[in-house]
């Protein structure tokens, strides 16, 4: 990645030289960011507003693999989960603070990569990088972000306020995040093997887009207040549709049908799916990172949405007592099952 350039050693930087090089660019846009980068604490301003709070602790070699992971993308997806959780609360995300453990192996470069990343989504989203921590690890690197956001106190939406015959409605399509990442594992093993095979990935840019550079809904939030709608319940999807869906269930106590007819899939991600020979039905339902809302709205809504783009009606509520259950093509009913991303196989 840094082929021709020159690199700076990590040692070349002090701890606090480097927190101002990284730092240097963070522009404070918001007046609820009182104090941003450069005390001990950083200090906010909300007045009438709720205050939401969410973190995420990423970890290379758990969370990521560097080998086909660019550090811009990183920073910026690192971001980005923090700010879909905000979104998944009804809430706009105003502010981040941004914690780094690095090893020595990183040169400086590497961290104004990762930084260019964070950046660019600070600036797309609109948010204030206000602070953080910067500290050495033996071996990789560890970045937690942590997202303040504000909502007026009556539009806050939980997870557990999903009500019998209320509509289900995902935004986006499902499965691509999976996928992308299944092609990105298949042509690193390949290079492994032979590394004067270079990757395939043509053809496959949205999939490879929806792993490595995923977006916050924040436009589904905005769509939903213009409409006057406000969900009974909502969650980001980072696990998969099937595990989504069972905690609203839980905490709502209800049960649900979703139609695997409805379950928006993307050509690209089906295309992908035959040649591994996954069911995409089922990489929608159990595979991860899409970031795309899932939420509940009132029967009553249907006028309002039913011929929407945005997001697409996947099923209903039921009672608890009928379990949370995927209606097949072929009518058959399947039990959803938080499967995670190990249960995915063949069929
Ligand atoms: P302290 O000794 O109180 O932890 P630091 O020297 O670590 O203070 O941090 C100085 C300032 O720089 C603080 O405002 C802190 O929030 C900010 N900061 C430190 N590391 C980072 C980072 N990686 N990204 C953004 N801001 C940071
Ligand atoms: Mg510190």
């Amino acid at each position: 990645m840094f082929e021709n350039t020159k690199l700076t050693p990590l040692s070349q930087f002090g701890e606090f030289a480097l927190i101002d090089h990284l730092t240097k660019d963070a522009k404070i846009k918001h007046t609820s960011t009182i104090k941003g980068i450069g005390d001990d604490a950083a200090v906010l301003n909300y007045t009438e507003k709720q205050i939401v709070v969410t973190t995420d602790l990423l970890v290379e070699g758990v969370h990521f693999d560097l080998s086909y992971t660019p550090l811009k993308h990183l920073g910026y997806k690192s971001v980005i989960v923090n700010l879909s959780d905000v979104c998944a609360m009804n809430a706009r995300p105003k502010q981040i603070t941004v914690s780094i453990a690095v090893s020595s192996r990183f040169p400086v470069e590497a961290l104004e990569e990762l930084y260019s990343g964070i950046y660019l989504a600070c600036e797309k989203y609109q948010i204030d990088l206000i602070g953080g921590d910067t500290t050495s690890s033996q071996t990789g690197l560890l970045i937690s972000v942590t997202a303040i956001g504000e909502v007026m106190p009556n539009k806050v939406v939980y997870r557990n306020g999903a009500q019998v015959n209320d509509l289900i409605c995902v935004s986006g399509d499902l499965g691509g995040a999976y996928l992308g990442l299944q092609l990105l594992e298949r042509e690193k093993k390949i290079f492994k093997e032979n590394p004067d095979i270079q990757p395939v990935l043509e053809g496959y840019d949205y999939i490879l887009e929806r792993q490595l550079k995923p977006e916050a809904r924040i436009d589904i939030i905005e769509l939903l207040e213009k409409l006057e709608l406000q969900p009974t319940s909502m969650i980001d999807i980072s696990d998969g549709l099937s595990s989504e869906l069972l905690h609203i269930c839980k905490q709502s106590e209800v049960g649900c049908d979703v139609y695997e007819v409805k379950v928006p899939i993307d050509y690209v991600s089906k295309k992908m799916a035959d040649e591994f020979e996954i069911n995409p039905v089922v990489a929608a339902l159990n595979g991860g990172e899409d970031y795309e809302l899932l939420f509940t709205l009132p029967l009553s809504s249907f006028d309002t949405i039913k011929s929407l783009q945005e997001f697409t009606i996947i099923g209903k509520i039921t009672e608890k007592e009928s379990g949370c259950q995927m209606v097949s093509l072929d009518g058959s009913l399947m039990p959803l099952k938080a499967q995670g991303w190990n249960g995915l196989t063949n069929g």
